[in-house]
């Protein structure tokens, strides 16, 4: 198989929901197995019956590959293994394997407990679910099978978050996942060595954005807050559990140190202790800087930022909190966000990005009339600002990334397709590669050039050598090389045609080629052999001809001409070894227009 097909069933032009189709080798992977935050019917998850209509998955995938924690890339996992059927291997790094049950129970309990939403998994499925899953180091190899082997590579974005590189025999695909190609203050940069694959699936969510620099972005950040609390306003700013929450934490903290401020800033508590808990047992994760500070004093116990209670809400006067989910589309940061829109002292910073249909969308969108639960209708009169501090890759990173590792082509997922549009213009120009971007539902199908690796014997090489003197060999200027392929086992060898025969015993053959004319012409035949030996003299002056007595003529060695027949009609044999082709067709073509008329 030279194929390789992608199939998005999620993410496909679009963010949100990542779940891509993979078919590398004769084996298929799924990439991710997210759900979709804006939708709340049956279209937050991945339609599984493109895979198969009927029965369980297990028979036709050979595994599933995790990127990371966030629940677009993970939120439809125990949905596929435990209700429509997955027994087969799910690979994701430890961190991710420790965060992902947590996220996914949270998820399942505003759902099904608040929401009273019925036919979705259970806690125990997501049990059962997370049993099947094998954790992964970075940069260890895991073999799936025989055929198959993955590794993971540091992604940055969140804790936890990897690359996979998937290789089956000569082909191979790297699976980006979310990526950070600059480091931040709590998670280093991606990284992945020049693995050349054959194609790499990449994010682009900003794939229209160079963004500014950070320092920029972090001190407009502190100067908004600021600003507000200075007077009298509260300040929301919604958070993902993992990831920018820490991130914003530290940037805040070290402000209000430096400033000396006594405005209270709250974080909301569960996931974010529980977030902070991880990254203590995941340190090894996180940045060098982290990493260094840690030592002195805990990074994550802060002096101004208080856990916050639900009763803080209608307090008087300024504050700042940090609460979750990121995108207001429900719980705690959405709760407050009806509380303070109708205020325009306040303001909300949405720190990333926010999907369609969410309620963090719409107001980004500028609408400032919000139709809530129980057709209940919202004025949202606080100030909305958004600060870009979630840890994409930008267009710059993208353009990274794709320099480092070097791939034969680029399919682009986790975008909106305009932006896309845009990346795939600027990767043909820049890297001259094919870029693929397709929607859900669509395969794109890439040809592969295989690779067949051969030995060379070390006498064929300096047989090679001594004809062009010693110089070493140049990449720019490729010889040909001739000699015999020999097949020893599984391993195939280039090797002296002589060597070759020796081996093996045999004796050397020569292959030639013959052709042989027919047509009337009266007289003896040596008077045509006199004609055809004219003839050659004439036209081939170059070559040593021989005229023996019995009239047969032989040029350069090799080729060699017959006469027979009677009065009446002659017959011309034509003869010449495979490496006298261009003589002997030379030849044949003079006597034919020549001869037969
Ligand atoms: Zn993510």
């Amino acid at each position: 198989m030279t194929e390789i097909r992608v199939t998005p069933l999620g993410a496909g032009q679009d963010v949100g929901r990542s779940c891509i189709l993979l078919s590398i080798g004769g084996k298929n992977v799924m990439l991710d197995c997210g759900m979709h935050m804006g939708y709340n019917d049956e279209r937050r998850f991945p339609d599984f019956t493109y895979i198969t209509k009927e029965g369980r998955l297990t028979q036709h995938l050979d595994c599933v590959i995790i990127s990371h924690f966030h629940l677009d890339h993970c939120g439809a996992l125990p949905y596929m293994s435990e209700m429509v059927g997955f027994d087969g291997p799910i690979y994701m790094t430890h961190p991710t394997k420790a965060i992902c049950p947590i996220l996914l129970e949270d998820y399942r309990k505003i759902t099904v407990e608040r929401k009273g939403e019925t036919n979705f998994f259970t806690s125990e499925m997501i049990k059962t679910c997370m049993k099947k899953v094998i954790a992964v180091n970075l940069h260890q190899t895991m073999q799936v099978d025989d055929e198959m082997e993955i590794k993971a590579y540091y992604a940055g974005h969140v804790l936890g978050a990897a690359m996979f590189h998937i290789k089956v025999g000569q082909q191979s695909v790297v699976y980006t996942g979310d990526y950070n190609m600059t480091p931040d203050r709590h998670l280093g940069a991606a990284w992945i060595d020049k693995c050349r694959p054959d194609l790499l699936i990449t994010e682009s969510t900003y794939a229209t954005t160079i963004r500014d620099s950070k320092r920029c972005r972090e001190r407009d950040f502190l100067k908004k807050v600021h600003n507000c609390v200075e007077k009298g306003g509260k300040v929301l700013i919604p958070v993902f559990a993992l990831g920018r929450a820490q991130e914003l934490c530290i940037l805040l903290e070290t402000y209000w140190d430096r400033m000396n401020l006594k405005v209270p800033v709250y974080f909301s508590l569960g996931l974010t202790e529980k977030a902070n808990h991880y990254y203590k047992l995941f340190i090894t994760w996180t940045s060098q800087k982290i990493k260094k500070t840690f030592v002195q004093r805990n990074m994550f116990e802060f002096k101004h930022i208080k856990p916050f209670d639900r009763a803080y809400i209608d307090n008087p006067g300024p504050m700042v909190v940090f609460a979750t989910p990121g995108m207001l589309h429900a719980g705690l940061s959405l709760q407050i966000f009806r509380r303070w829109a109708p205020n325009d002292k306040n303001m909300v910073i949405m720190p990333g990005y926010c999907v369609a249909g969410t309620v963090g969308h719409k107001i980004l969108n500028g609408i400032r009339k919000l139709e809530m639960e129980n057709k209940q209708m919202l004025d949202v009169k606080l100030a909305v600002e958004y600060m870009s501090f979630s840890a994409h890759a930008d267009a710059k990173g993208i353009m990274q990334l794709i320099s480092q590792c070097e791939p034969s082509n680029v399919l682009l997922v986790h975008g909106e397709a305009v932006k896309m549009e845009f990346l795939k213009t600027k990767i043909k120009q820049e890297f001259s590669i094919d870029c693929f971007m397709p929607a859900n539902g669509e395969t794109a199908v890439m040809e592969t050039k295989h690779n067949i690796p051969v030995d060379i014997s070390l006498s064929l090489l300096k047989r090679e050598a001594s004809k062009v003197g010693l110089l070493p060999p140049d990449a720019k200027r490729p010889r040909v090389l001739h000699g015999a392929l020999v097949m020893k086992g599984s391993k195939l060898q280039l090797i002296d045609p002589a060597d070759a025969l020796k081996d093996f015993g045999l004796a050397e053959h020569q292959l030639r080629f013959t052709s042989t004319l027919s047509f009337d012409e009266e007289g003896p035949t040596t008077g045509t052999a006199d004609k055809i030996y004219q003839l050659v003299k004439s036209q081939l002056k170059d070559f040593p001809t021989h005229y023996s007595s019995d009239g047969s003529i032989t040029i350069s060695d090799s080729v060699l001409v017959q006469v027979s027949g009677d009065e009446e009609s002659k017959s011309v044999l034509v003869s010449w070894s495979y490496e006298d082709e261009d003589v002997g067709s030379y030849l044949l073509q003079l006597l034919k227009s020549e001869l037969v008329t």
